[in-house]
């Protein structure tokens, strides 16, 4: 690892979701002058969310991206160093522990938060990637706006498809629902709000297996109650296509160091963000494969700086 472009610091905090800037209030009120790197989409997932509406303290729910906004502030008015940058390699094999940025600078930490998070998930099918930015999109918060008017459709069935599918009704003029299984996983409120919206129709029990379209998607390729008796092949005129199949830990560049589990989730040691290598911790969705909600997130980055603080008297740092 480059040995050339160093800068040492205390506290390291990669990760600008609710878990990294909490931690970074709670390092940067502890006086460990933490840095923090907010990655490829400052905020998290947080930010294409449309209302926050079960974060304690907002009666009347609040934009993810406000409150990410709001996070970020707080960490700064207490010092925090906030950067653009991405990491490219670590070596975590001792003290200090090096994280590489953008495959140029290296930074040498004492202790190290990661709060990396989780990306979004796609089905795999070639058409998403030949599609992509043509109709295809993984947050309907970002790309929704284009389809005002149109058709659209959104994978999965869980409480982000159903979130998204509810935000494409307010915009779209029809939004379809595609759901692998017969019932929806979605928490029953969430359940709730899509079967009683009449712009929303739930295609229980269709895969997709491809997309269509001249210059763009024009419509999805699905089969209905695929390997049983009574399969048949759907086709859907649509204009867009949302994924919201879940997300994958972004803990690769650490792989190496830590434990992680067969999808990828930092494993750490119960009920604590200690990831077994001293000093460095994971807060967060990138450890957290069963809440994996804002407030966990928080808590858990809270958990983190606090981790770091008592570790840094510990070796008298
Ligand atoms: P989930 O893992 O809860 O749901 C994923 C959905 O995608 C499931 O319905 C799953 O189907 C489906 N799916 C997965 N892979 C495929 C595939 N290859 N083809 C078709 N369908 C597929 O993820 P979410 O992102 O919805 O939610 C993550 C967490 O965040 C949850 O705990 C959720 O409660 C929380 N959340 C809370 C919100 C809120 O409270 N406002 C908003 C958004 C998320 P199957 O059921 O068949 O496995």
């Amino acid at each position: 690892m480059c040995e050339t472009n160093n800068e040492k610091v205390r506290c390291l905090i990669v990760g600008s979701g609710p878990a990294g800037y909490t931690a970074a209030i709670y390092a940067s009120r502890a006086n460990l002058q933490p840095v923090l790197y907010e990655g490829l989409q400052p905020g998290g997932q947080l930010t294409t969310t449309t209302e926050v509406e079960n974060f304690p303290g907002y009666p009347e729910g609040i934009s993810g991206p406000q409150m990410m906004e709001d996070l970020k502030k707080q960490a700064e008015r207490f010092g925090t160093d906030m950067r653009y940058g991405i990491v490219t390699a670590t070596d975590l094999s001792k003290a200090p522990y090096k994280v590489m940025i953008d495959n140029e600078k290296t930074i040498e930490t004492e202790t190290l938060i990661i709060a990396t998070g989780a990306s979004a998930k796609y089905l795999g099918l070639e058409d998403e990637q030949k599609y992509a930015g043509m109709g295809v999109s993984a947050c309907a918060t970002c790309d929704g706006f284009f389809y005002r008017k149109k058709t659209v459709a959104v994978v999965g069935g869980g409480d982000t498809a159903c979130e998204e599918a509810i935000y494409l009704a307010g915009l779209a003029k029809q939004v379809y629902l595609i759901v692998r299984k017969p019932y929806l996983r979605a928490s029953k409120v969430m359940q709730e709000r899509v079967l009683n919206n009449p712009k929303i129709t739930v295609l229980f029990e269709h895969n997709t297996i491809g997309l269509f379209g001249e210059n763009g998607v024009e419509g999805a390729h699905l089969v209905k109650r695929k390997g049983e008796p009574d399969e048949e092949m759907v086709d859907i005129a649509i204009d867009g296509f949302f994924l919201a199949i879940g997300h994958k830990p972004n803990s690769d560049v650490f792989k190496p160091w830590v434990k992680t589990d067969e999808v990828g989730y930092i494993m750490t040691i119960d009920g604590t963000p200690r990831t077994g290598i001293p000093g460095v911790f994971a807060a967060g969705d990138v450890a957290d494969p069963h809440y994996r909600q804002a407030i966990t997130a928080a808590g858990s980055g809270c958990k983190a700086a606090i981790e770091a603080e008592r570790y840094l008297t510990e070796i008298g740092k």
